[in-house]
């Protein structure tokens, strides 16, 4: 099995940039409905035989990696784990080359059934979302009384081996802003790395302000004051900004300035949606048709010239907070966040 040779092409744009990080979302299907991405009543869910079969994401995966230099894929969704056999689907992208880093994102709730398959599939890391520690938040927020169970599966993750599990938390103005300290204060007792994401402008239901959101200054003001943290430089670019605690405490803090410093400048993301569409940027308003090819008889060789000409053509940022600024007409779950 290769071990992630030179590439043939990078996937360069105009700004410079080079995409070597793959996100692509297996269902746009979700078993939440959380307050900063779905509606209620879910959204008009993809036709199955719309949605990318494992073969043809194994494919294009390939294509990525072998031809054009991607080097870390995350699996995501909507809610991958309701992916009727996602675990070979992970085995099947880890097995085009030993030295993929192969990380998910997911709510954590079917993490009890799954999470030994996943480990044993080849999955490298785990993101799990926790808005709350509180279980009526939890209800409110997710729209599910779920909390007992996604804490239940972020523990079988662990007994799976799972290590350095990140914790994703979304954080609202005057939602679950008063729990940043109860969630640094998880981090340093299980050693998890938490991360607070800013909310951006990508649910359903169109409840984002710019009052919504609180800045990652902000929250780590707070933390800062409780448990002094001092910062850590990573040396791939990285949209989050981490920490760890000066007293040598497990675990650590990450923020996501997606809104207030977002990460475009040197964004190295592309993702692939659940329909097969690649999109250079979460805001972007197009979408580029790589099933179509696919399904089309496209030789390995005019996908790679595809994709080279799509992420030429990447957007230099998001534009939230600008006059120009347009809302894509995607959630985060049909997009693949
Ligand atoms: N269902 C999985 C989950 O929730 O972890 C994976 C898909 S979800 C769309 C991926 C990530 O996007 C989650 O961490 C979620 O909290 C985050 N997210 C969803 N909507 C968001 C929004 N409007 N702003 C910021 N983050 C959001
Ligand atoms: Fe589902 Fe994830 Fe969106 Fe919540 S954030 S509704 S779990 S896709």
């Amino acid at each position: 099995m290769p071990v992630l040779t030179e590439p043939l092409v990078v996937l360069r744009d105009t700004f410079g940039r080079i995409a070597d990080d793959l996100r692509i979302s297996v269902t746009d299907r979700c078993n939440f409905r959380c307050i900063y991405c779905m509606p209620a009543a879910g959204l008009p869910w993809i036709a199955r035989d719309e949605v990318l079969s494992f073969e043809e994401i194994t494919r294009v995966t390939r294509i990525l990696v072998s031809d054009c230099g991607v080097r870390t894929i995350r699996l995501t969704g909507g809610e991958p784990l309701v992916r009727k056999g996602i675990e070979e689907l992970t085995a099947m992208i880890a097995g085009l080359d030993q030295g993929l880093d192969i990380a998910m994102t997911t709510n954590g709730i079917l993490l009890r059934e799954k999470a030994a398959a996943l480990k044993s599939a080849g999955l490298s890391r785990l993101n799990i979302s926790l808005d709350t520690l509180q279980r009526d938040r939890f209800r409110n927020l997710a729209r599910r009384d779920a909390l007992e169970r996604v804490l239940d599966g972020i523990r079988a993750a662990r007994e799976a081996g799972f290590t350095k599990i990140k914790l994703n938390v979304v954080v609202m103005r005057g939602v679950n802003d008063d729990e940043v300290l109860d969630f640094a204060r998880l981090a340093r007792v299980e050693g998890y790395e938490v991360r607070f994401i800013e909310f951006m402008p990508l649910d359903a239901d169109g409840i984002w302000s710019p009052e919504s959101v609180v800045a990652s200054r902000e929250i780590i003001d707070v933390i800062d004051r409780e448990f002094p943290v001092e910062p850590v430089h990573d040396l791939r670019p990285a949209p989050a900004n981490r920490f760890r605690f000066r007293d040598g405490a497990p675990g650590g803090v990450g923020v996501i300035p997606s809104v207030s410093d977002a990460f475009c400048k040197v964004c190295n993301r592309i993702r692939l949606t659940a329909e097969g569409r690649l999109r250079t940027c979460l805001f972007s308003l197009r979408e580029h048709d790589v099933k179509a090819l696919l399904r089309g008889g496209a030789s390995d060789g005019e996908i790679v010239e595809f994709v080279r000409a799509a992420v030429w053509q990447k957007e230099e940022g998001h534009k939230i907070g600008q006059a120009d600024f347009v809302k894509p007409g995607k959630t985060m779950s049909q997009i693949g966040g």
